[in-house]
This record gives structure tokens, sequence and C-alpha cells, in this order.
């Protein structure tokens, strides 16, 4: 999934008003923010399938490091813990683990079976949903505007950063959102995907100096 994961770190900032949207954005997005390493090590691996579904091209035969249930619920504990050793915000440290998890329960949602429960099982889930170009469109818009709706009821600006530079946020998300629905060229190689996920990263920093200049709404 894409920019659901990122409603999912939009919305968390209402239970956890304490922990910084960047920080919530690498929860959500902690698996696809790692796997490209995994692919760039030759660790985890993925081809490149036109029509593999109707709006992704990507046959994610082998994952099970950044995208296993097991291993999932092992990076949520992860970085739950981590959070709580240097914040001391119990609260926050479940959302952040939570919302790792979540990851794999959306991408479930979109992908054909190939999400494994565990490294080397032979159980894989999936609901397929990218080949319904309406219910993904559908069910990532609702997750996303509702996302966006909690995090603009529960901050407020504090200056111009605050609010355009969120609004920026915002909308480069809908943009990547609208690409996802439409449909995009496959990749011209796994070596490029990888380069071009990394992007993600970027999301991180921009976020969290977002949420610097904006308070609890009043
Ligand atoms: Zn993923």
């Amino acid at each position: 999934m894409g920019i659901g994961h990122m409603g999912v770190a939009l919305a968390a900032k209402r239970v956890a008003p304490g922990a910084s949207l960047g920080v919530l954005f690498l929860a959500a997005e902690l698996l696809d923010l790692l796997w490209p390493f995994f692919l760039l090590l030759g660790l985890e691996h993925v081809r490149i399938s036109p029509g593999w579904t109707l709006l992704s091209s990507l046959d994610f035969y082998d994952y099970p490091i950044t995208h296993s249930l097991a291993t999932v619920i092992g990076w949520s504990g992860v970085l739950a813990i981590a959070y709580y050793a240097a914040r001391r915000d119990l609260r926050a440290a479940w959302v952040i683990g939570i919302a790792v998890t979540s990851h794999w329960v959306l991408d479930a949602v979109v992908h054909r079976p190939d999400l494994p429960l565990a490294p080397g099982s032979g159980v894989y889930v999936g609901f397929g949903l990218w080949n319904s170009r309406a219910a993904t469109t559908i069910v990532e818009a609702v997750i996303f505007l509702a996302g966006s709706a909690l995090y603009l009821r529960s901050t407020a600006a504090r200056d111009g950063a605050g609010r355009y530079g969120l609004w920026a946020l915002l909308a480069l998300c809908a943009v990547i959102g609208v690409g996802t629905w439409v449909g995009q060229p496959p990749p011209p190689s796994v070596h490029a995907l990888a380069i071009g996920g990394l992007g993600l990263w970027l999301f991180l920093p921009w976020a969290w100096w977002v949420d610097r200049h904006r308070g609890p709404a009043r």
C-alpha cells in the first residue's frame, strides 16, 4: 500500500500527541524504509512482472525479513522499545509498535498472497485489492483523508512552516496516491526501484520539521 500508511501515521498523532509526526511516519513506513536496503544487499528479492496486478507490476516473491508477520512483530518491538528508552512515553511507544504492524496488515489488503507469516513459512497472506482500481482508490483515499483530518484537528500551526509545510506534505502524498491509483509504468530495473525507494526517507525530516512547527489544537 502507498499513502494509506501515511494516513495511519497522521491518525496516530491523535492517540500519541507526544510523538513527532516524523517518528510516526518512521513507524508506519518502517518496512518499506528498510526494504530498499535489503534489496540492494541481495538479502531480499522482487521481480518486475508487468500485469502482475492491475496497479502494481511488482512480484514480491522474497521479502521475509522486512515483510513477514513474525519479523514485523519483531521490528515493532524494536522500534517501540527504542522509543520508550529514549522518551519514556509508554503510550506513544505502544502506538508506534502498533503502527509498524499496521503496515503489514494494510499491505495484506492490497498485495497478492505474497506476505509470509514467518521466514520459511509456506503460508502467504494477501487479498489482492490492487486488482481493483476502484477498491484500492476508495480504501486508500479513506484512510489517508481520515488520517489527515485527525492530524489537522489535533494539531494547530504555530507559524507558516507548520501550516504550508503540512499542506505541501499532504499535497505530495495526494499526488503519490493518484499516481498509484492511475497505475505507474514498471520501473526500469530492481536497482532503480531500490534507489528510488530510498526517497521515502525524505518524508521523515519533512514530517518532523512540520510537526515541530505545530502544537496541540486548542
Ligand atoms: Zn510494504
